[in-house]
């Protein structure tokens, strides 16, 4: 990250604020399910606060496709973040236009407004300038304190930067930049990259890149069945991406070639059917019958092998669910995970949205050095891509 400033080295005092921030917490029927995203930008909006700033909080919510759409108002995050500050949170209608200008104009020192969803609007995924530059009035000096973001060029994140002469992020963005950052700057060794979930092409950037850092992997998940299957391991009807079997041949030739320990699954807990009520389980080994069942966690075997590579190692990142955690009692292999991890010693980061959901549900979450807040954002990083929030903050000049 080169010369971008932190929002307590700017002189914001009794300025107007404008902070990208991630409120895109989970929510069920407006309620919202964990507010950890919230919470997490707390110590940036206090310290506007301290500095007697005028607050403008900017965030989208779910997947509104450009429309407004009650069921993603943020209206029930400024109650709670109203509640959680004990201060009035004031929720215009949009986040756009004359009214919302004018309260901008007129916010008191100590005040802050959050703006309605940004995604109500689809100029702000297409990175509309016009809308960047009406967003850009809003405020006179722009923070970036969402990291979750800092992957997609929008307008909140990229387009409207270039207005500002001053900018700079967030505390929450630079306690990320500096936990991920640690990651790929001198990490201490045995470093051990432990990865999991659905897919294989969502993670091969971060394997490949990641390569030239770890000592070892360990895949578990739906994923390691495309693994398992290009070493030519019988995996019934598991998850496999047959367009990738190649590509993970070549991962595990590379790693081969690097010295790099690449562990997958001894065994699986498998199932004829996930429908099943009560789920029907079998523990099977590599190379048995397999017949046609599924693989959805891993095995007894598989965890303490995991285990012995988790107690050796001094630092560890990990991504993307062991199993199906959300099935119980699929979620054995990954809250165990999450146990063994949480009592090493070394540096403990763990990102993405299934991985935290599953170890604040095993209760281990505060044993973790880091979780990070974002998902998509903390596996680019890993790939080595520049984030384009960053680089807009980086490379752009300003005009108020
Ligand atoms: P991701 O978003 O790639 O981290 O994937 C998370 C999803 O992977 C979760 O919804 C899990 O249920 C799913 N998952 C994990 N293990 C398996 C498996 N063995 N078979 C199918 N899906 C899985």
């Amino acid at each position: 990250m080169k010369n971008i400033p932190v929002i307590d080295q700017l002189d914001i005092r009794e300025k107007r604020v404008f902070i990208r921030v991630d409120f895109n917490v989970s929510m069920h029927d407006g309620q919202i399910l964990d507010d950890t995203r919230i919470r997490d930008s707390l110590p940036t909006i206090e310290y506007a606060l301290s500095q007697k700033a005028k607050i403008i909080l900017a965030s989208h919510l779910g997947r509104p496709k450009g429309q407004r759409n009650e069921k993603y108002t943020l209206l029930p995050v400024a109650e709670h973040l109203s509640d959680i500050m004990r201060r009035e949170v004031i929720l215009p209608e949009d986040c756009v236009g004359n009214a919302v200008k004018k309260l901008s104009h007129d916010l008191r020192d100590g005040q802050i407004l959050l703006l309605e969803n940004l995604r109500f609007h689809a100029e702000e995924e297409a990175n509309d300038p016009l809308f960047a530059e009406r967003l850009s009035g809003l405020g006179d000096i722009y923070i970036d304190d969402a990291f979750g973001c800092a992957h997609r060029a929008h307008a909140s994140t990229v387009g409207m930067v270039k207005h500002f002469k001053v900018k700079g992020i967030g505390l929450l963005m630079k306690k990320e930049l500096e936990f991920m950052g640690a990651l790929i700057k001198n990490p201490q060794k045995p470093y051990l990259c432990i990865l999991g979930g659905a897919k294989v092409s969502d993670k091969i950037g971060v394997i490949e890149n990641m390569m030239n850092h770890v000592n070892a992997f360990i895949i578990g998940g739906g994923m390691a069945y495309t693994f398992l299957k290009a070493q030519g391991i019988n995996v019934g009807k598991s998850l496999v991406e047959p367009e990738k079997i190649r590509q993970a041949e070549k991962i595990l030739r590379k790693a081969k070639e690097k010295n790099i320990d690449f562990i997958l699954p001894v065994d699986s807990i498998a199932t004829p059917n996930l429908k099943e009520e009560p789920p029907r389980y079998e523990i099977l080994r590599n190379g048995e019958d397999w017949k046609d069942w599924m693989g959805v966690d891993i095995g007894p075997e598989s965890t303490t092998l995991f285990g012995q590579w988790i107690a050796k190692a001094k630092t560890i990142f990990w991504n993307g669910p062991m199993g199906v955690f959300e099935i119980p009692p699929f979620h054995t292999g990954t809250f165990e995970i999450a146990r063994q991890i949480s009592e090493s010693k070394g540096v403990t980061v763990a990102g993405g949205g299934d991985s935290l959901a599953a170890i604040k549900q095993s209760g281990f979450e505060k044993r973790f050095t880091h979780l990070s807040t974002g998902g998509g954002a903390s596996l680019e990083f890993l790939e080595g891509i520049e984030l384009p929030g960053l680089k807009a903050l980086e490379t752009t000049t300003g005009q108020h």
